[in-house]
């Protein structure tokens, strides 16, 4: 029986520990997944393997492929192979919110015959330390950018005011390099005794400061004018104040032309002052003899009225009267305007209702309305208030107004004049007419001397472009202004407005 008992020689125990080659395999995955992202694509450009830190990379980036997606994998293909050697590739990438540059590595891969299958790819770690100078590089330039575009040189200064740092501009502006400068005070620039101590106060407060005039000579003695605008610095470590550093803008110019134009200002007013008095006075002088002028002719019309065979002279003798007449009132107008552009003209203000106002003028347009041909009314109503101006000016205006009416309104048409008060605000006299209007090209124009619509002119309607220039600025010394409304063919409606101010 114990012969029969067989020993059962034991299975060998199968190890558990690993082989050489697994050992080999385990260790090329760990070695894998510690380094930088990897990847493998075929000939067509598929991705066929790749490690966990690109597999990570992907997920980061929301890319189900990983950064092949983002690579014109074709072309680097085709470079790889054309050219055998390794193909490089930069992406910008946004990671956590920052902007980054992957910088992708690709070496070809060929079979034993040579033949292409494919490329091996390599995302190399973003160098911290490259990353910060690349920063620091922009940051710098944008800092340059900056300063050139918002002053002409910068400047940096310890506590006892010696610079520290200038900008390279300096030396175009003021022909020294900053090396020259560097140790010496900031204040050795300016140009006088005076300059030196204004600056030198400005940096007692230890505060900000702005636009300080600042004189300086150039390194060949020109001055130059400079505002200087500056912050204390401290220490950042310590809290100490380790000086001041600013910006300078070179103003020479601008002061330069500034106190040209002044000076040009000043030769205009005078012009215009001695234009001014040349029309007075030539108006004057004009005035009198016109005068002689028009009583004579007025004298010579009768007289000759009472001539048996006079012919024509009676005719001449009015068209001399009418003639002298116009001119008369031209030079009035002419005078009237440079009175008012050189502030010699005064109003005589007095209360006066809107009927008190109006009511002369239109009997006397009444008497001059052709024959009936146009229709003159006025609508007044009786609760207006009275308005504190000048009689004869306003007087003036609104003849002006009904002038233009009168001559730019054709036979049958009607004319109207109307007061009312603005809600609260302006008083308005009105005339409306329903006559040629003015195109929308020339309304604004009219308002200025001497401008007449160009239809208008071309019709010779007569007149100088005086009437409404002169009405606009009698309003305007009134504090009011002239409102004007007109559409071709429909008529004209021009507004004189009073201020609330002269309404009693
Ligand atoms: P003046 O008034 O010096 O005799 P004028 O009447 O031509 O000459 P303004 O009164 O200044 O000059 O008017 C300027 C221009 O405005 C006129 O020539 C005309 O073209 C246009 N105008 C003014 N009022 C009217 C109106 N009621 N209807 C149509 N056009 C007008
Ligand atoms: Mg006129």
């Amino acid at each position: 029986m114990r012969d029969k008992l067989r020993l059962v020689k034991p299975e060998p125990v199968v190890s558990r520990q690993p082989t050489a080659e697994q050992i080999k395999q385990i260790f090329a995955q760990r070695l894998f997944d510690f380094t930088s992202p990897l990847y493998l694509v075929d000939k067509d450009g598929r991705l066929t393997w790749s490690n966990l830190p690109y597999r990570q990379l992907g997920e980061r980036l929301a890319l189900r492929d990983g950064v092949v997606e983002l690579l014109p994998i074709n072309t680097l293909l085709r470079e790889a192979e054309d050219r055998d050697r390794v193909v490089r590739r930069d992406i910008a990438v946004t990671l956590d919110g920052q902007t980054q540059t992957l910088h992708a590595h690709h070496v070809p891969l060929a079979d034993k015959q040579g033949k292409a299958i494919g490329l091996a790819g390599l995302i190399a770690p973003v160098d911290a330390t490259a990353k910060i100078s690349a920063d620091l590089a922009m940051a710098q330039e944008r800092f340059d950018d900056i300063v050139r575009l918002t002053s002409d040189w910068v400047w940096e200064i310890d506590p006892d005011l010696n610079v520290t740092m200038l900008s390279d501009r300096i030396t175009k502006i003021l022909g020294y390099l900053p090396q020259e400068l560097a140790g010496r005070p900031l204040d050795c620039l300016a140009d006088s005794e005076a300059g030196t101590i204004a600056l030198r106060q400005r940096f007692v407060p230890m505060t900000p400061f702005r636009d300080h005039r600042f004189e300086a000579l150039t390194k060949s003695g020109e001055a130059r004018l400079f505002l200087l605008s500056g912050v204390p610095t401290f220490s950042a470590a310590t809290g100490a104040h380790t000086g001041f550093r600013g910006t300078a803008n070179d103003i020479t110019v601008l002061v330069r032309r500034e106190h040209s134009l002044i000076l040009a200002k000043e030769a205009a007013e005078i012009a215009n002052r001695a234009k001014s008095d040349f029309l007075a006075n030539m108006s004057h002088e004009l005035r009198t003899p016109l005068n002689s002028i028009i009583g004579f002719a007025d004298l010579l019309a009768r007289q000759v009225a009472e001539m048996p065979s006079h012919g024509r002279a009676n005719e001449y003798a009015g068209d001399i009267r009418e003639s002298a007449n116009h001119l008369l009132t031209m030079i009035n107008d002419i005078l009237d305007l440079s009175k008012i552009e050189s502030g010699r003209l005064h109003l005589n203000e007095e209360e006066i209702s809107i009927p008190m106002l109006c009511d002369p003028v239109l009997r006397a347009f009444q008497d001059r309305i052709r024959g009936g041909e146009l229709s003159l009314s006025s609508e007044i109503p009786n609760d207006l208030p009275l308005v504190l101006v000048d009689q004869r000016l306003t007087r003036q205006i609104l003849v002006n107004l009904l002038s233009n009416a009168v001559k730019f309104t054709p036979a049958g048409g009607r004319i109207t004049l109307r007061a009312y008060r603005q809600e609260g605000s302006d008083l308005v006299i009105e005339i409306e007419d329903n006559g040629i209007g003015i195109p929308e090209k020339d309304i604004d124009r009219v308002l200025e001397p001497f401008v007449q619509a160009e239809s208008h002119r071309a019709r010779r309607y007569g007149g100088t472009g005086l009437g409404l220039a002169l009405s606009r600025r009698l309003a305007e010394l009134h504090g009011g202004r002239l409102s004007l409304i007109s559409q071709p063919d429909y008529g004209t409606k021009v507004g004189l407005h009073i201020p609330p101010s002269r309404l009693c």
